[in-house]
């Protein structure tokens, strides 16, 4: 028989969401609407200082509205990460707009400034019109906000920071998804709280998330009957949904502790690893950066590491049912992006190359840790 798996990251449910999801079922709140999606909304505004949040089906929906309410259409340049989920991307297009990414910086793996700072400034010589930048905060690691907010505002484009992978991280103090003019965030199944599906968009501009919420319920205007002036989505979350996540904001706090706590084994473990020669290198936290460590991260480069690559050591843990995950595939090497304009070099190209994600749940035990190591250590002899 093989031994039970260790998932990359698996929900990891708390003590009150039961009861929650009891109390919508007593009082027959079974509809996207309804008092525990108000409030979630406020839990997600306190946690994050933001002070409106509207409740949403996905975090691909929080994007998907932040570009349609800042008027993204064909002919539109959208400027992203490119070293990202697909799901960043793929609203840019739903909009008819041109997606446009740009390379990480090796500090953060994330958006590089200097790249962000060319496209603009080539595509404004151009006479493009670009309406919005999507930096993202990776594996929850803060971007460069303070650099891509400044540069953003001189010329003038919307941020909308894509912050599904980042509840509970800080840049500077501020929470992640409280600098653009839209924060997003997602309550996916393998997030660092999970509604099962789910996501948020955030703004401190009430008219707008007030927008959001018309367009999320198929844009009813307000009569009698069933009149629209606008094409609507049905993206809104549903009261039972959002009584997961009020359970799981309760929390939050402690997901984030357990989560670096993961990091700090493994990062003692892989100072351990070098003191033997080898080069791992995680994924670093600069000055300012505080991350939810919603997965910890690394690369191993074969040359610095008597050629063992990220490969040697995902087949490895593949072997003893151990989950781990390749970084994610850089938008302007996918196929469905080759079209697109790119600025950059090859930071994101080789954190793909090298890069691994290692299980990173709130919910691994000692023992768990006895066994991913006991592989490891047969692979960095
Ligand atoms: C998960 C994720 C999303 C999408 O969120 P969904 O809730 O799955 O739609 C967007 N961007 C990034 C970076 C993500 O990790």
């Amino acid at each position: 028989m093989s031994k039970p798996k260790i998932w990359l990251s698996s929900p990891h449910m708390g003590e009150a969401e039961q009861t929650y999801v009891q109390e919508a079922f007593d009082t027959n709140w079974i509809a996207p609407l309804g008092p525990h999606v108000n409030g979630f909304e406020d839990d997600l505004q306190k946690y994050t200082g933001v002070s409106h949040a509207a409740a949403l089906s996905a975090g691909t929906a929080a994007i998907h509205l932040a570009l349609i309410l800042l008027d993204v259409g064909p002919g539109d340049f959208v400027i992203c990460q490119s070293m990202t989920f697909s799901a960043s991307a793929n609203p840019i297009v739903y909009q008819g707009a041109t997606p446009v990414f740009i390379d990480s910086e090796p500090d953060t793996w994330n958006m590089c400034p200097e790249y962000l700072e060319k496209a603009l400034a080539e595509l404004a010589s151009q006479g493009k019109s670009v309406k919005a930048i999507i930096p993202v905060h990776l594996y929850g690691m803060p971007a460069n906000m303070s650099r891509i907010m400044a540069i953003a505002e001189h010329y003038g484009v919307a941020v909308v920071e894509d912050a599904a992978e980042a509840l509970g991280s800080r840049y500077y103090h501020m929470p992640c998804g409280a600098f653009g003019k839209f924060g997003v965030l997602s309550f996916n199944g393998n997030k660092i709280i999970t509604t099962s599906g789910g996501g948020a968009l955030l703004s401190n501009d009430g008219e707008m998330i007030q927008k959001a919420r018309f367009l999320a319920t198929q844009a009813r205007d307000n009569a009698p009957h069933y009149q629209h002036t606008h094409i609507g989505y049905n993206y809104r979350m549903s009261n039972v949904v959002a009584a997961i996540g009020r359970g799981q904001m309760e929390v939050l706090d402690d997901r984030v502790a357990a989560r670096r706590e993961n990091f700090g084994r493994y990062k003692d473990y892989f100072d351990m690893v070098n003191d033997r020669g080898y080069r791992v290198t995680i994924q670093p936290e600069p000055r300012g950066c505080y991350s939810n460590r919603w997965l910890t991260a690394l690369t191993i480069d074969p040359k610095a590491n008597k050629g063992i690559s990220r490969e040697t050591v995902r087949l490895a843990l593949e072997a003893d049912n151990i989950e781990s995950r390749p970084l994610w595939k850089p938008m302007h090497m996918q196929p469905v992006f080759s079209d697109a304009p790119y600025y950059g070099d090859s930071v994101a190209a080789n954190l793909f190359k090298d890069g691994l994600c290692l299980p990173s749940g709130s919910n691994l035990t000692g023992e768990d840790f006895d066994r991913i190591f006991k592989v490891l250590d047969r692979v960095f002899i």
